[in-house]
């Protein structure tokens, strides 16, 4: 049992952590972290509860300590950090709401007994060209009401509790915590994606849905170094692929300066990511710069590992295959439309976004 030290995690730890996630990679793909058990590994070790202010039963970590430990959650098992990711950002919203929730729900989230998942992509980065919102909130006196639909909310199925954001009369997005089981709630079945279906992600529906709390009545969660999260899971996907290399370079040494050469990279982008997160709220353009040098990174990363498998790589279950499919991700999760204008150019060998 360790917990994530608040400055700088346990290296050797963090490493131990990771290679008990590698062993579960292919059945977490599957059937996912909470039945595998490696979401039970999360909570056992303590890593959780670096997400959790120390206020509140958790042993709240430097941002950059938290990034460090999902980019090396993610090198073993993205299935498990895109997770992690998710329960993360309900724990971070659940922490700018009201003192009795926070109190009653973040030192069972920190110990694993509670888990909740995020829904709030249609505020930010979904089905903003349709001309009304995904989600709406309605108030009546006290109570609050949610109709519309959530695209996207990663665990639905396996989370006691969905924190969700809609749109109020007003215009302004309000947050709210909503029990799984809540009457109105249609919970779809888990989507069948290119990769990462075990995070059994879903679209969930609201039919006149009453929150089991408010969490803000408007406004927006306050944000930490906010964004950095997707570019740290694609730096430890990053060093999943250059493990691949490393093990390919071991019987075939002209492989080795490969390997190294991403590594450099690989350690050149983490560097920036924590100057970045040692600055409160980083500058939007400096914070898609590196989510887009990290998009390419990881997703060069990938192809490299499988052309040093060869056609072993190309089997379905070889670890370089399931790298390649999941290196996917970070085209579409949580990209900013910045990020994919210039990721798009970049694919283009166009000079940059008009
Ligand atoms: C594996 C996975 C897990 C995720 N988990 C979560 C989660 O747990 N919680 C969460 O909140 N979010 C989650 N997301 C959502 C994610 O962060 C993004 O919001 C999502 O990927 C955006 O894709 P979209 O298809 O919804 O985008 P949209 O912008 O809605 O695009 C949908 C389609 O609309 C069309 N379109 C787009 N823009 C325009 C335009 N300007 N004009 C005309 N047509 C247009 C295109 O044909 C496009 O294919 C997840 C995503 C993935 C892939």
């Amino acid at each position: 049992m360790f917990s994530l030290d608040p400055s700088r995690p346990d290296q050797a730890r963090l490493d131990s952590l990771r290679g008990d996630l590698l062993v579960r990679a292919a059945e977490t793909e599957q059937i996912g972290p909470w039945q595998s058990g490696a979401f039970s590994l999360l909570a056992s070790s303590g890593l959780l509860a670096g997400f959790v202010p120390a206020e509140h039963g958790g042993n709240g970590a430097t941002e950059e300590a938290i990034l460090e430990s999902l980019s090396a959650v993610a090198s073993g098992c993205l299935t498990t950090a895109l997770v992690l990711t998710q329960w993360a950002s309900a724990c971070r919203i659940v922490a700018s709401g009201p003192e009795a929730l926070r109190h009653r729900l973040l030192p069972r989230l920190a110990r694993g007994e509670e888990t909740a998942t995020v829904g709030i992509a249609q505020l930010t980065t979904s089905r903003q060209h349709v001309g009304k919102p995904a989600l709406v909130a309605t108030r009546r006196g006290e109570s609050w009401w949610l109709d519309g639909t959530c695209p996207w909310v990663t665990g639905a199925d396996s989370s006691d509790a969905i924190v969700t954001g809609a749109v109020t009369a007003d215009g302004t997005p309000a947050f709210f915590l909503v029990s799984a089981a809540s009457p109105g709630l249609g919970i779809g079945p888990p989507m069948r994606m290119l990769a990462l279906s075990g995070s059994r992600t879903s679209s969930v529906s609201f039919d006149g849905v009453e929150p089991a709390e408010v969490i803000l009545p408007s406004g927006l969660p306050q944000a930490r170094a906010g964004g950095l999260a997707t570019t740290a899971l694609a730096i430890g996907a990053t060093r999943g692929s250059i493990a691949i290399l490393d093990s390919e370079a071991a019987k075939r040494p002209s492989l080795a300066a490969v390997a190294d050469g991403f590594r450099a990279e690989a350690d050149r982008l983490a560097g920036q990511l924590r100057d970045l997160a040692r600055n409160d709220g980083p500058a939007a353009e400096a914070r898609d710069s590196l989510r887009t040098a990290a998009n390419s990174l990881v997703v060069r990363a990938a192809q490299a590992a499988l052309t040093a498998s060869k056609g072993a790589g190309f089997l379905s279950g070889h670890p370089a295959e399931r790298g390649i499919r999941e290196s996917m991700l970070f085209l579409v999760w949580s990209c900013p439309q910045q990020v994919a204008a210039a990721v798009m150019c970049e694919l283009a060998h166009l000079d940059g976004p008009t």
